[in-house]
């Protein structure tokens, strides 16, 4: 069995975050959207998914249909057209215009701010609630996705066997003024820099924080 990396101390944390933040002060999310409506609509799109692929369908979609009333308007099979290319378009599609309905029905049309009622509707699970929460309410919670959940077991940030492990671990762990902006810092050092299977420590900003024992060396 690989060795587990030693849990990070809050310092370390600290300077983790520092340094993702001189970097980037201002991260931002790679799912286009126009409003939290499109928001919400792209997010369910991407469940198994890559943003990339959700990204090439969705301009068009979104000129169509930006509002519920209007995704209701295009229908199922409408949708479908726009949706193809992206996996499991067929349930997305059935989700998306019942997310609409109950969106005009019951929240008068709007996203709802809370993850009770955003959880409750259809094709939206935590993972979705939490990204909504934070890319477009500004509430500080983070979204463990694949590349969350990676970096954070690999780095010693925090520990856990599931995402909502790691969701509330970190959630412990990360000091209040990192938290708002620790989502997106964390999902684009792991799709771009701490890699699946081969991360770039060499050019790592947190190689000095990171306690991963496998690091990967500059190679020549
Ligand atoms: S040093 Fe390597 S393993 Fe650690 S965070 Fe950076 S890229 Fe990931």
């Amino acid at each position: 069995m690989k060795k587990a990396s030693p849990l990070m101390s809050p310092q370390e944390i600290n300077l983790f975050f520092e340094h993702l933040s001189s970097r980037n002060p201002n991260p931002q999310g790679e799912l286009h959207s126009t409003n939290a409506f499109t928001l919400l609509i792209a997010v369910v799109l991407s469940a198994q998914a890559t943003d990339k692929g959700v990204n090439k369908a969705t301009p068009a979609l979104f000129k169509v249909a930006d509002t519920p009333q209007k995704m209701l308007a295009l229908g199922e099979e409408g949708l479908k057209s726009y949706i193809k290319t992206i996996g499991l378009y067929n349930s997305k599609a059935r989700n998306i215009i019942a997310l609409s309905q109950r969106l005009i029905d019951d929240f008068g049309g709007k996203v709802p701010g809370t993850r009770e009622d955003l959880e409750s509707l259809p094709g939206v699970g935590r993972k979705t609630a939490n990204v909504v929460l934070n890319a477009a309410f500004h509430h500080a919670v983070i979204a463990v996705d694949t590349h969350i959940f990676r970096v954070s077991n690999r780095t010693g940030l925090a520990f856990g066997k599931t995402p909502l492990e790691v969701e509330k671990a970190l959630m412990k762990r990360i000091p209040p003024k990192w938290l708002l902006k620790a989502h997106h810092w964390l999902v684009l050092h792991g799709r771009y820099i701490c890699k699946a299977r081969l991360p770039l420590c060499p050019i790592c900003p947190v190689q000095n924080e990171c306690h991963y024992p496998f690091k990967t060396k500059a190679v020549g």
